[in-house]
């Protein structure tokens, strides 16, 4: 007989932008415990969007590292860079609806009418998109796209919690919280460079990949507000959510990926086993408060 309860499904999504590096091995160990655990799966996935900064060397390097840390995954890696007609064909959707609109605005523009305004609304990265670009004319955007201005896509955040309603989702250390729709603003849904953004891309792409418990960092909880957001706007399933806390150095500093000999290579490199680099894994994650 089937089991009508969907089993776990669990995927670690780094960004190639640099080695596989302790803090990064720790968010894969979890979603690969995860699902071994529970029978599931646990997929891979290279979130690549940012064609600038991502290096097909570092998912070359970040595949092999977890493969010698014993993480093996199921069925093929997605790499997001392959799909963008998948984030175009959402986008469009959120479009069709009225729901974005292209921002013109460079960085120094921002910043500059961010400055001149008195009470500029902060999120949690700073402050936030003053918004600028929103009351264009229809006509005005036209005639800027038609004279080959570059822009971005935001997403009118008042509009889509409107169009979302009221809505909460569960992480499993926290329990039930409230959907925070206007968190980040009028984010960035479409980079000026690609058919999407981060935001839309983990988004479409934990829908298309059934995962059903998402664990990652707890820094990346603030976006989870606007993930879910969008999940309603598109008609998806809310996966459950366990962010956890991040591994830092003596000082209390988050790890990073310039904290070059906390990378797997280099612990691989230093003669350790691939048990030892997860067991210290483990231990540093341990040494949290
Ligand atoms: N690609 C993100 C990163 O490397 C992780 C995103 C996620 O787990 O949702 O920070």
């Amino acid at each position: 007989m089937m089991s009508l309860v969907p089993s776990v499904v669990t995927r670690f999504a780094p960004s190639p932008t640099g080695l596989l590096h302790l803090g990064s091995a720790y968010s894969a160990l979890i979603a690969w415990t995860r699902a071994r655990e529970a029978g599931g799966r646990f997929l891979v996935r290279i979130e690549d969007t940012d064609i600038r900064r991502c290096r097909r060397e570092y998912e070359t390097a970040i595949l092999r590292d977890l493969k010698w840390l014993g993480l093996d995954w199921d069925g093929e890696v997605r790499r997001q860079s392959d799909h963008f007609s998948d984030y175009g064909h959402q986008l469009g959707r959120l479009s069709g609806r009225g729901l974005v609109y292209p921002c013109f605005c460079s960085r120094a523009e921002i910043e500059r009418e961010i400055a001149a305004s008195a009470a500029a609304p902060h999120g949690p990265d700073g402050p936030l998109y003053p918004g600028t670009c929103r009351n264009l004319t229809p006509a005005e955007r036209k005639r800027r796209i038609a004279a080959g201005r570059e822009h971005c896509i935001r997403l009118d955040a008042a509009r889509a919690a409107a169009a979302a309603g009221p809505y909460d989702f569960v992480d499993e250390g926290r329990g039930r919280l409230e959907g925070q729709p206007l968190l980040m603003g009028d984010f960035v849904i479409a980079r000026k460079d690609t058919p999407t953004s981060y935001h839309l891309s983990v988004t479409v792409d934990d829908h298309l990949q059934g995962v059903t418990l998402v664990t990652r960092g707890e820094d990346i909880l603030p976006s989870t507000h606007i993930h879910v957001l969008l999940q309603r706007l598109l008609g998806y399933a809310t996966p459950l959510y366990a962010h956890h806390g991040l591994i830092t150095d003596a000082t209390g500093r988050r790890l990073a990926k310039r904290d070059k000999d906390l990378t797997i290579r280099s612990l691989r490199e230093s003669g350790l086993s691939p048990e030892e680099v997860r067991r210290r894994t483990l231990a540093a994650a341990a040494g949290q408060a």
